[in-house]
């Protein structure tokens, strides 16, 4: 059996595929391998473009692992703690938080992953004040190489918590995962193509203004898609001008964004005419954005963050210190411009809290997030490397499940915790069953 991932840069085969159904059954199958001297990696929706859940030992998958266990109130904090099976899909989970009126703090932009898969590769959305996946994690159970399973929290076992709600899975199989979600709350969303300069002049103040900010640069012009999203109360401008009319015309002004400009038919059309010839990629840059008149709706939340993502492509992406992003957005304009490079697909910009998960891609500093992505059939190579340059250049970190060259004597500079990370890992999995060639070039070990 061959396993390839989303992104057709990774394919391997492993001994053999595990789907176990109940924490026994989970349990049984890591002591199995390990009996066999196999190493294990899970894969959750094999959306990472690196090789992150790769292994020639046994793979095992935790779809069956989905059910919602409970929800209940904290005692101190009084906010809802949602505990679900590891491999439960962000999609369920958004649907399942939404009939019981919850919604999560924060998302990345689209729905596929596993829970665990999402959390364990640091996924992030965009906003100032709200921050990646794991920083909404209150609890973990892990399978040890020994079968045992083991309950984390931050105060019940905190560093195994620390190092693994971002650590790959390095530490174990992680089976369930309790996260504090919100009341539900809707998206007021606009959408405005804006000259690339305008953007950079003000972007510390579109960041601060607005709760979720982000945009979409088409690299070969001075153009982006900008999306400004504050969180209102549900239905809140159900009697207002934008209103019902605002609410209904939300599924046409993302069906425009997602299936058009972004994801299916007219961008895999543009990609493709890009591809055979490139002198039309700026044209086709300016008429994605151009395309696109001002929008403003409402929809829930996790409607507005999670959009399709169907044309297929390459990304790599890094943490760069916020301060910097205007400099390392120009300098990537400059070498566009100098190279020449072929680049229909846009660089997506994004922003987070400083945090304090040992690993994550955002800990100790407020961050922007700068994503290279490529059309899978045009070649990445070139560009990757130049980006990556440039990232690196200002201290950056790349995100842990997307394409990337970095080591770990690269990340020891860039991860204050990372020696307590390999202290836990180590005291976790001192056979290293849970590693693979990926986690040994980022974790060491
Ligand atoms: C189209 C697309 C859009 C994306 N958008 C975003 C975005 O907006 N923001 C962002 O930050 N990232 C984004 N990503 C990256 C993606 O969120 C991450 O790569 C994420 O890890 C994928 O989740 P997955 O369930 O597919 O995990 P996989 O890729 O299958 O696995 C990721 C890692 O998690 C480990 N793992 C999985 N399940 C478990 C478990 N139960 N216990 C222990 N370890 C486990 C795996 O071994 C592996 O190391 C995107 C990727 C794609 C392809």
């Amino acid at each position: 059996m061959i396993w390839t991932n989303w992104a057709r840069t990774v394919s391997v085969t492993p001994v053999r595929l595990e789907q176990p159904a109940s924490e026994d059954e989970l349990s049984d199958a890591v002591r199995r391998a390990v009996r066999e001297g196999h190493q294990v990696r899970v894969v959750g929706g094999g959306h990472s473009f690196a090789p992150a859940a790769a292994t020639e030992g046994v793979q095992l998958n935790l779809d069956r692992l989905d059910a919602l266990h409970r929800v209940e109130r904290d005692p101190d904090t009084g906010h809802a703690l949602v505990t679900v099976g590891a491999g439960m899909r962000l999609r369920r989970l958004n649907r399942i938080l939404a009939e019981r009126g919850l919604g999560m703090q924060n998302l990345g932009d689209i729905d596929r992953q596993s829970v665990a898969g999402a959390i364990s590769t640091g996924t992030h959305g965009t906003g100032a004040r709200f921050g990646g996946l794991a920083t909404q994690v209150r609890a973990l159970t892990v399978v040890g190489p020994d079968g045992e399973v083991a309950r984390a929290t931050p105060t019940e076992r905190h560093d195994l918590f620390e190092a693994s709600r971002l650590g790959l899975g390095a530490t174990g199989v992680l089976s369930t995962v309790t996260i504090e979600a919100v009341p539900a709350f809707d998206l007021y969303a606009v959408e405005e193509p804006w000259p690339l300069d305008r953007i950079l002049e003000c972007v510390h103040d579109l960041v601060a203004d607005n709760d979720h900010f982000e945009f979409l640069w088409f690299p070969a012009t001075h153009r982006a898609l900008t999306m400004r999203n504050m969180r209102v109360e549900p239905e809140q401008h159900s009697g207002s001008s934008i209103g019902r009319r605002g609410r209904r015309l939300a599924g046409a002004a993302r069906t425009f964004l997602d299936e058009e400009v972004l994801s299916n038919g007219l961008f895999e059309v543009t990609n493709r005419i890009a591809t055979a010839f490139p002198a039309t990629t700026p044209a086709l840059g300016e008429l994605a954005t151009r395309a696109l008149t001002a929008r403003r709706y409402t929809a829930p939340a996790h409607e507005v963050f999670c959009t399709n993502r169907r044309v297929r492509f390459r990304e790599m992406e890094y943490a760069i210190p916020r301060a910097t992003v205007v400099e390392v957005l120009r300098e990537l304009a400059a070498w566009r411009r100098s190279s020449g490079e072929n680049i229909p697909f846009p660089v997506e910009v994004r922003f987070a809290p400083a945090d304090d998960v040992w690993l994550s891609t955002a800990y100790g500093r407020e961050t922007a997030y700068i994503a290279a992505q490529q059309y899978w059939r045009l070649p990445h190579a070139r560009y990757f490397d130049a980006a990556e340059r440039i990232f690196t250049a200002v201290g950056g970190r790349p995100h842990w499940g997307k394409m990337h060259t970095r080591d770990v004597e690269y990340l020891a500079g860039q991860y204050r915790r990372l020696p307590d990370f390999q202290r836990t890992r180590a005291a976790a999995d001192p056979d290293g069953v849970f590693t693979n060639p990926y986690t040994q070039r980022v974790l060491g070990g």
